[in-house]
C-alpha cells in the first residue's frame, strides 16, 4: 500500500501529454483519479487506459476549464462520484504564440482564460472539499516561461507568471489548514504542445538546456508525486523548475 492509496486526485488536462502522465502515475501509486479534459474522447481514453490496469480507479469528465459555471458543475459531479478530493493538479493549458505586435485580443483571452482563470475555476470547485482533508494539495503546472519571459509568448508567459502569484497567495490563505499550493515550472517537455515547433527552433532550445536533453512527461509526473506526498508537507508557495537547468 502506498501513501496515495485512498487518495482522490483531480487532474485537469489529463487527456494527453503531461496531465495524462500525472494521472497514470498517481493511479499506479494506488490513487483514484478524476481525469478532466476538454474533449470527451481524450478524457475517456486516459480513464479507460487507467481502468484497464487498475479497475474502477478512474473516471472521465469533459469540460472547458475556462468556463466557470461548467467547471463548478463538473466539480459537484466529481465530488458526488468520489465523495472527496485530496489533490488538485491544475495542468490544462494552451498556447497561441505570436509577437505582441500581431497578437489578437482573442489569442490573449483564450490563453489567459484557460491557463490562469482555469486554475482559479478549478480551485473554486474543489477548495472546500480539499480543506476537509488533513493534508491536501494544489499543484499547478506553470512554465519556465513564467519565470524568464519568452519573445512570442506574452500571453502564455503572463498566464504562467500569474499562476505563481495565484499559488503564493493561495498558499498563504490555506497554510494553517494543511493545504499546500505549489507550482511546477517545466522547461521543454516532449508532448503535442512542443511537437508542433519547427526542428530548427527545437535545436536552438536544446542548446539552451544545460542537461542537453528535452524533458519527458514522466519527469514532471515524478515532481507532482513528490509535491503531493507527505514528505513535502512543509513545502508551500514554491516554484519547482523541472527544466534540465534552463531557468537557473
Ligand atoms: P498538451 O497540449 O499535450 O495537452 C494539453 C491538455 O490540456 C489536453 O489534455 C487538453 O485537452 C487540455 N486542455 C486544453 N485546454 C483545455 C480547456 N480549456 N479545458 C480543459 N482541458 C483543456 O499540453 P502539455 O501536456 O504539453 O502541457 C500541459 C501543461 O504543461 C500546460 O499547462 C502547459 O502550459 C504546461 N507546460 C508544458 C510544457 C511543454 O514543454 N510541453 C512546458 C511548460 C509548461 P484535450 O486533450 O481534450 O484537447
Amino acid at each position: 500500500m502506498s501513501e496515495f492509496s485512498h487518495k482522490v486526485v483531480v487532474v485537469t488536462g489529463g487527456g494527453r501529454g503531461i496531465g495524462q502522465a500525472v494521472a497514470r502515475r498517481f493511479a499506479e501509486l494506488g490513487a483514484a483519479v478524476a481525469v478532466i479534459s476538454r474533449s470527451e474522447a481524450n478524457a475517456e481514453a486516459t480513464a479507460e487506459e487507467i481502468r484497464s490496469r487498475h479497475p474502477g480507479m478512474a473516471r472521465a469528465y469533459a469540460v472547458d476549464v475556462s468556463d466557470f459555471e461548467a467547471m463548478q458543475e463538473t466539480g459537484k459531479r466529481i465530488l458526488g462520484d468520489f465523495e472527496k478530493a485530496d489533490i488538485l493538479v491544475n495542468n490544462a493549458g494552451v498556447t497561441r504564440d505570436g509577437l505582441c505586435l500581431r497578437m489578437s485580443e482573442e489569442d490573449w483571452d483564450v490563453v489567459l482564460d484557460t491557463n490562469l482563470k482555469g486554475a482559479f475555476n478549478a480551485v473554486k470547485a474543489f477548495q472546500r472539499a480539499l480543506i476537509r482533508q488533513s493534508s491536501s494539495r494544489v499543484i499547478s503546472i506553470g512554465s519556465v516561461v513564467g519565470l524568464m519571459g519568452n519573445a512570442g509568448q506574452v500571453n502564455y508567459a503572463a498566464s504562467k507568471a500569474g499562476l505563481i502569484g495565484f499559488t503564493k497567495s493561495l498558499a498563504r490563505e490555506y497554510a494553517s489548514r494543511g493545504l499546500t499550493a505549489n507550482v511546477i515550472a517545466p522547461g521543454f517537455i516532449l508532448t503535442d504542445m512542443t511537437g508542433v515547433l519547427k526542428e530548427q527552433l527545437r535545436e536552438v532550445v536544446l542548446g539552451q538546456i544545460p542537461c542537453r536533453s528535452f524533458g519527458t512527461v514522466d519527469d514532471v509526473a515524478h515532481a507532482a508525486v513528490f509535491l503531493a506526498g507527505e514528505g513535502a508537507r512543509y513545502i508551500t508557495g514554491q516554484v519547482l523548475a523541472v527544466d534540465g537547468g534552463m531557468a537557473m
